[in-house]
């Protein structure tokens, strides 16, 4: 089943946002809150990714500022959600599956820096939460897309503690990895995206910070589920 953005609640525009660095499990805890809550969950990354995933199919170096400038605007980047599924189109094509990999992280961490691509998707993702009741992770989300997010989250955890999950993830799909490249690999990521010029990582004013290293998921949901509840979200 293919559905619009469309949303069981009656509180339109009602939205949670969630922010922090790569592997602080942002996507996990977004997804259950949005299942919980009867929202659309809105994973931003996959984006970038799709745009990521673009220039590297036109052969567009990620220091080919002009290429990238240009050529963004001419991908077509949809979102439609197949039986409550983010899927994520490019000029049609449902990428969900091409775009977790390093190759295309790297690069949407890479790209990401460039204002036109930002742009695109940050009205992309406007128009989502303008239509709907969203829990939306990313970046910059409390601090650009959605300044008036009902909740702000910045959800962090130490990068020893990051990459450690990431590696068990990789090692069940049968992915031959190395806990220190990966390591490495989310420092220089967190590097870039914090102390990019436009929109860098940062935790927004009124966020809440969950330090989840020792948490589990669940504790982080109900934590966040709490704060839904004091602003009087039933
Ligand atoms: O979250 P994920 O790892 O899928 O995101 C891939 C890259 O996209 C990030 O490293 C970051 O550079 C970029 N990104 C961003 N702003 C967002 C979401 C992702 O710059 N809101």
């Amino acid at each position: 089943m293919v559905t619009q953005v469309t949303t069981g609640n009656d509180i339109m525009g009602y939205s949670i946002a969630i922010d922090g660095p790569a592997g602080a499990g942002k996507s996990t805890i977004a997804k259950e809150i949005a299942r919980k809550l009867g929202f659309i969950y809105v994973d931003t990354g996959a984006m970038y990714r799709a745009m990521a995933l673009f220039f590297l199919r036109r052969n567009i170096g990620e220091n080919d500022i002009l290429r990238i400038e240009q050529e963004c605007k001419e991908a077509k980047i949809t979102i439609e959600y197949h039986n409550g599924e983010q899927v994520v189109l490019l000029d049609g094509e449902n990428v969900n599956g091409l775009i977790r990999n390093e190759q295309v992280g790297n690069m949407a961490s890479a790209t990401s820096i460039n204002e036109e691509v930002r742009k695109k998707l940050v009205s992309l993702q406007q128009e989502l939460a303008a239509s709907a009741c969203v829990v939306m992770d990313g970046r910059d989300i409390g601090t650009c897309v959605l300044p008036k997010a009902d909740v702000k989250i910045y959800l962090t955890a130490d990068s020893r503690v990051r990459a450690e999950r990431r590696y068990l993830e990789l090692q069940q799909k049968g992915v031959a990895c190395d806990l220190d490249t990966i390591e490495e690999d989310i420092k220089e990521r967190d590097y870039r995206d914090m102390n990019r010029k436009i929109s860098p990582l940062k935790q927004a004013q009124d966020a809440v910070l969950i330090d989840s290293s020792k948490m589990t998921p669940a504790q982080v949901i109900d934590t966040i589920l709490l704060l839904v509840e004091k602003t009087g979200f039933k």
